[in-house]
């Protein structure tokens, strides 16, 4: 298995063209909008490029032998022009924005798509913040510019060639003269390009910074007032806004000193235009209309170039945003199917037991949580895993579930390497329960459906039947089509687990991952969860993670773990008997739940 990680450090080693030819792949399929709107803008250049003329044509024809014959036409010409002008706006922007639009949608659509391949690795390392951001203003600011982008690029290439080309057909050694500070021109702005992109690639690096720190503190705004934590979350914002205005200012000084340089250094070509061909005209080699047109271009032959010169914070702007949306697109899923595992071959039945072979596994290099960990499940097993926080259970039921692949040592699920097995094929047999269970805004019988999508409304009830979630969901206003608030705001935790249960029962899984909850819900709701969960592992290989006794005394194996090892195992009975680690955390549990019982 390849793993690509593209970094930021990779593309500064001058990927640019790269970059930008991935980029420009993105408006492949607007191809004919595209050239619709290169068209445009080149036939815009070419009215703006010849108005000048037209000025030289009405001084040297009209004004100065102070004759009108012919200026109805020429009149009508101009009018012409205008409208032709008129028309090229509009056009331009029903284009423009039409690309705008669909490239933008187009990138997020490929970053969203790519965000639910990726394994749970990848967002152990990213804040959601930071993932918001690529698909929002990054894929906002790469369809501006690659409409808006190209418009300016096109219109100001063209219309500087068709000046160039004019001003050397009228007077050849007037144009040199104006032409002379282009390579000057050219060299400043590769040399500021250069430099603001490095100083806008900062801004942005801050900038998803503060999106993380935003996100964490609305996700944590209960915990932080819960722990009086707002002081110093906000000297934290505040570093961090801090950081952000130091970086933002530094670039935008840089950038502001590049339209000065260029206004100047067109001044000095307008300027050496006006003193030579003041005199050509002096000396009668030169028309006085040919002046007035090679002023008016001398002095808005830069205008394209100072165009383009604004553009470039936004071009490096967009350069830095789509090396960001690369890096996650390209990042291949750190577990995937391998080669061999093919999909096209018939995939045996799944029974559901499952095997760990010395297996060894690290969320961070050089800290391992698992080493030679051997289990051997069968089928239709529940298996209770104990033991203190950070002992490694969920650990273990994530490699079960191949959320996470083992960096040494095999899994196998009946027999096979699962890593020689389609992804699909685990998962799809697969159920998991959370501790705290994810619920999506849509209405209660929508929220267990996501068990299986195809359900019917018949098959939706006996399922919440089965974990006694149905008396509940009835004394909802509007039953099972009771709306459900972002993550199950307006349902208790009791509820919550009970329609997680429902929605796994639905799905009927043969392998079982339940996360047991902590907190406690009241005695009535603890029993009706007890009897769902002893129903849900019926038939089916089980891992829970248990924290109540009475799962882990009909478990038929409990384990307990610590620091990564199963220090204890055996049936309720037998671990009592051994008087160990187990013994302890049960009589103490056993206690505390009398005293409980007792007080209340
Ligand atoms: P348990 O479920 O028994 O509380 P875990 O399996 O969650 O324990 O954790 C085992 C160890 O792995 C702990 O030291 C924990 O800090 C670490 N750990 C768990 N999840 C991650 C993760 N996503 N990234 C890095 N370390 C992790």
């Amino acid at each position: 298995m390849i793993v690509r990680h593209f970094t930021d450090e990779d593309y500064k080693k001058g990927l640019d063209a790269r970059t930008w030819a991935k980029l420009l792949g993105y408006t492949r399929p607007y191809r004919l909008q595209v050239a619709a709107l290169i068209l445009i803008m080149v036939f815009f250049a070419i009215l703006d490029a010849v108005t000048p003329i037209l000025t030289m044509y009405a001084i040297d024809h009209f004004a100065v032998p102070r004759q009108t014959q012919g200026l109805g036409w020429f009149a009508a010409l101009f009018a012409l022009i205008a409208a032709g002008r008129g028309f090229a706006v509009w056009a331009m922007i029903v284009t423009g924005g039409r690309i705008n639009t669909h490239v933008s949608y187009d990138i997020r659509k490929a970053g969203f798509d790519h965000l639910q391949e990726l394994s749970f690795s990848y967002f152990d390392k990213r804040p959601v913040g930071w993932l918001m951001s690529r698909l929002t203003s990054d894929a906002e600011t790469l369809g501006r510019t690659l409409s808006w982008g190209i418009v300016d690029l096109v219109w100001g290439f063209a219309l500087m060639l068709m000046m160039a080309a004019i001003m050397l057909w009228l007077n050849a050694k007037l144009a040199v003269v104006v032409l002379l500070v282009l390579p000057l021109l050219v060299l400043t702005t590769s040399k500021f390009q250069k430099k603001t992109l490095e100083k806008y690639r900062a801004v942005r690096k801050v900038n998803s910074e503060i999106t993380g720190a935003f996100n964490e503190g609305i996700i944590g705004a209960k915990t932080t007032k819960t722990l009086v934590r707002e002081d110093a979350n906000l000297k934290e914002f505040l570093s961090h806004t801090g950081k952000m205005h130091d970086v933002s200012v530094a670039a935008a000084c840089y950038a502001s000193l590049y339209l000065p340089v260029v206004l100047i250094l067109g001044a000095i070509g307008s300027a050496a235009a006006l003193w030579i061909g003041g005199n050509g005209v002096v000396a009668g080699q030169v028309t006085y209309g040919t002046l007035v047109a090679f002023l008016s271009y001398a002095t808005s032959f830069f205008q394209p170039l100072q165009d383009l010169a604004k553009r470039f914070p936004e071009l490096q702007n967009s350069q830095a945003a789509a090396e960001r949306i690369f890096s996650m697109i390209e990042t291949q899923p750190e577990i995937q199917d391998s080669p061999t595992a093919s999909k096209a071959k018939a995939l045996p039945d799944f029974i559901g037991n499952v095997q760990f072979e010395r297996v060894g596994f690290a969320y961070n290099p050089n800290e391992p949580v698992l080493e030679g960990f051997s289990l051997d499940v069968q089928a239709g097993q529940t298996v209770a895993l104990v033991g203190p926080t950070g002992a490694g259970k969920s650990t273990i039921a994530n490699l079960a579930c191949r959320f996470y692949e083992p960096t040494a040592g095999t899994i196998r699920i009946d027999g096979h390497d699962y890593r020689d097995m389609p992804l699909q094929w685990l998962q799809s047999h697969l159920g998991i329960v959370q501790q705290a269970p994810h619920l999506f805004s849509g209405s209660i019988a929508d929220n267990i459906r996501y068990g299986k999508l195809e359900a019917t409304e018949a098959e939706i009830r006996t399922a919440a039947e089965m974990v006694n979630a149905h008396p509940f969901i009835m004394e909802l206003d509007q039953g099972y089509n009771f709306t459900v608030n972002e993550n199950g705001a307006n349902l208790s935790t009791g509820q919550k687990q009970l329609l997680a249960l429902a929605r796994v029962m639905l799905a009927n899984p043969k392998l079982l991952v339940l996360d047991e909850a902590t907190s406690s819900v009241d005695t009535e709701t603890e029993k009706l969860i007890q009897s769902a969960i002893n129903k849900l592992r019926a038939n089916r290989t089980s891992f829970i993670i248990a924290h109540r006794l009475s799962t882990i005394r009909a478990a038929d194996r409990i384990l307990f773990i610590d620091h990564g090892r199963i220090v204890e195992e055996g049936d309720h009975r037998h671990l009592l008997r051994l008087q160990g680690r187990y013994h302890k955390l049960y009589t103490r549990q056993f206690l505390d739940e009398k005293e409980t019982e007792l007080l209340g």
